[in-house]
């Protein structure tokens, strides 16, 4: 295997490696029942969440990607792609640091200092320290460029003021990777400024939003005047807009294969439904399945070609054609299956993480993560296909 190049055959024969080896080790304490498993997973189960992704590091899983000096295995970061995605298409316990594996680490690399990558990057892959990001607000969510929350250059310090909102496990983040506005909000996306924010420091203020779902995997995170060392600024001031959308790219690239993961599973069992309806409904339920298959079919042929484009290092705005393929095509799998099951899509889905219909609120949540849909085809036509504004 090249140094960070993977062929199709390296992949599957690591993947098939891994989901041996999960079969063997998949933690028992995963819960895989419709209650509430986010407020478990965070409040419950944090440290078995903390040492099942150590132990996922240690065993040589985790850390691809990432030079050995960083504490890393080298390679390619499609191998822990393959991780992720297996963890999910079977409902295994995913590590918990995802943001601090998925953003910040790509991004310390990338654009982070030595001293930065040599402090920051070890504990994101033992989950001894865990990540949150904080890019959208109240009034910046899909136009992230008009972003509010300030950050005053004093001395050497950023003093940093505002409101950050739907922020995943700030709850329990250690640190969280900042969006803050450097400059004039006039020069827009030209005076946003990316920084490490460390969660304990004094004026943090983290309040949890409670979900349709009951859980409450989001949160507003408060500041007020909240003093961050200039050296924890990544990149340089007012050059923060590149690092987002690469940020972006990168997380519309995992949040495809674990959704199309979960997905391909969900239609796996609603195909085996299926086959024990009466004749005179076999039909009908045999095309609508016909129709999913190809539209999951489609959404993962994208999604490999991005992947060769994301190992050569040229994935851009074409991640989001693949987000809104598979947002659909997800959608689509659990709208289908809760109109079948109808009253039954509230039981528990036996085997996976998730009830029938709470797959399909997830699914509405994935529709607007990571870009919402009518945005995503506004960058579509605008960047792509060069249509007028
Ligand atoms: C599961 C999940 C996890 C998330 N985790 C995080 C996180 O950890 N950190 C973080 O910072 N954020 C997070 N978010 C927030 C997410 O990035 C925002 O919700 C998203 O960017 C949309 O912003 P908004 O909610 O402010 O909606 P808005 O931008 O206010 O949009 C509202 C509606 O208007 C539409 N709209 C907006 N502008 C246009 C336009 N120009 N043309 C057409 N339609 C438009 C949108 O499509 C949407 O339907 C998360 C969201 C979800 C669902």
């Amino acid at each position: 295997m090249r140094e960070g190049v993977v062929t199709k055959d390296d992949l599957e024969a690591f993947r098939r490696r891994f989901s041996e080896w999960l079969e063997r080790n998949s933690p028992d304490w995963w819960p895989r029942t419709i209650e509430s498993i986010h407020r478990r997973i965070y409040d419950d189960i944090i440290p078995q969440m903390r040492a099942w992704q150590r132990r996922l590091y240690e065993e040589g899983w985790l850390g691809y990607g990432v030079p050995e000096r960083y504490g890393g295995k080298g390679g390619s970061r499609l191998l822990e792609f393959v991780i992720h995605e297996e963890l999910a298409k079977r409902s295994a316990a995913p590590v918990l640091n995802r943001i601090g594996l998925v953003t910040a680490l790509p991004i310390l690399l990338s654009h982070g200092t030595d001293a930065q990558r040599e402090r920051y990057v070890p504990p994101i892959l033992r989950a001894d320290e865990i990540w949150c990001q904080g890019f959208s607000e109240p009034s910046a969510g899909s136009d992230l460029a008009v972003l509010a929350c300030r950050g005053e250059i004093k001395g050497d310090s950023l003093i940093i003021s505002g409101q950050k909102v739907w922020s995943s496990l700030a709850h329990i983040a250690d640190y969280c990777l900042l969006l803050c506005r450097t400059g004039k909000v006039e020069d827009r996306h030209r005076s946003i400024t990316c920084v490490i924010l460390p969660m304990k420091s004094e004026g943090v203020r983290v309040s949890p939003i409670k979900q349709i779902t009951g859980e409450t995997e989001f949160n507003q995170i408060f500041l007020s005047e909240v003093r961050v060392p200039l050296e924890n600024v990544i990149g340089e001031l007012n050059q923060g807009w590149n690092i987002a959308m690469m940020t972006l790219n990168h997380e519309r690239l995992l949040m495809c294969m674990e959704m199309l993961a979960k997905a391909s599973a969900a239609f796996n069992r609603f195909r085996g439904m299926i086959e024990e309806v009466g004749e005179s409904d076999k039909t009908y339920w045999k095309a609508r399945a016909v129709d999913l298959l190809i539209d999951l079919e489609k959404s993962k042929a994208l999604l490999e070609s991005m992947m060769n484009l994301a190992q050569r290092g040229e994935v851009g705005p074409e991640t989001t054609i693949m987000k809104l393929s598979a947002t659909n095509a997800i959608q689509r799998t659990y709208l289908t299956i809760n109109e079948y099951l109808g009253g039954g899509a509230t039981s528990d889905a036996d085997g996976c993480d998730i009830s029938w219909f709470r797959g399909m609120l997830w699914s509405r949540g994935r529709a607007i993560a990571g870009g919402t849909s009518e945005v995503l085809r506004n960058i579509i036509s605008e960047r792509i296909l060069e249509m007028p504004r």
